[in-house]
């Protein structure tokens, strides 16, 4: 990759990467909100839950502070392989930026190569790297999609994500809704009915529903 590359991927990736995220407020704010909520953060079964709600965010939004470059940079190869790349059920957990509640569920990616291609097991990572973030399920399924199409410059990307949002699922307000399905879908994806279609076959082909 080239520099120019390096930059558009960081871009993309939209990275809080210049500090560390801050414990030490998390756990005033998670000692604020304790109160507020009318409990006493002092008593035995409270009095660790700041540190470990500050530890948890820490885990959960990771997605802002990994470099995507250092992330995928040893896993790229020179292709003549120009078939479909399908790599589906991935398994991703996130956090809705409305009501910081999870959403998660499964991600299905696929491109085209045009002679480069990323090892298979960084395509979950760059899921990873943008669910592991406040986010909107809309905006996870493009950010995956633009940042394989930068890396990769593929004759085309498609992703499709499947989430269930607790923030709907627990305030029970029309359970139906609570399944979200997205996609984004560039270059052969968007322009060739018949590969859309062939992708659509592929992640639909023996997948069992989601349960939680
Ligand atoms: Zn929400």
């Amino acid at each position: 990759m080239g520099e120019e590359n390096y930059t558009k991927l960081y871009e993309i990736s939209e990275l809080f990467m210049e500090n560390d995220i801050d414990e030490d407020s998390i756990e005033d704010a998670v000692i604020q909100l304790l109160k507020a909520f009318g409990e006493e953060p002092s008593r035995s079964g409270l009095i660790r839950t700041p540190g470990r709600v500050a530890q948890m965010y820490k885990e959960l939004l990771v997605g802002y502070r990994i470099d995507p470059v250092a992330m995928v940079n040893d896993a790229l190869f020179e292709v003549t392989y120009d078939e479909m790349v399908l790599v589906r059920d991935i398994e991703f957990y996130s956090l809705c930026e409305h009501h910081l509640l999870p959403f998660m569920g499964r991600a299905h990616v696929a491109y085209f190569p045009r002679g480069k291609v990323v090892g298979l097991s960084k395509i979950p990572r760059i899921v990873d790297l943008f669910s592991r973030r406040l986010q909107l399920q809309e905006r996870l399924t493009r950010q995956v999609a633009d940042f394989i199409n930068e890396l990769l410059d593929p004759h085309g990307v498609a992703v499709v994500v499947e989430g269930f949002h607790l923030c709907t699922m627990m305030r029970g307000v029309q359970k139906h809704e609570a399944r979200m399905t997205t996609s984004t879908m560039l270059g052969a994806f968007r322009t060739s009915i018949a590969t859309r279609q062939e992708f659509l076959d592929n992640i639909s082909r023996g997948a069992s529903p989601m349960k939680f």
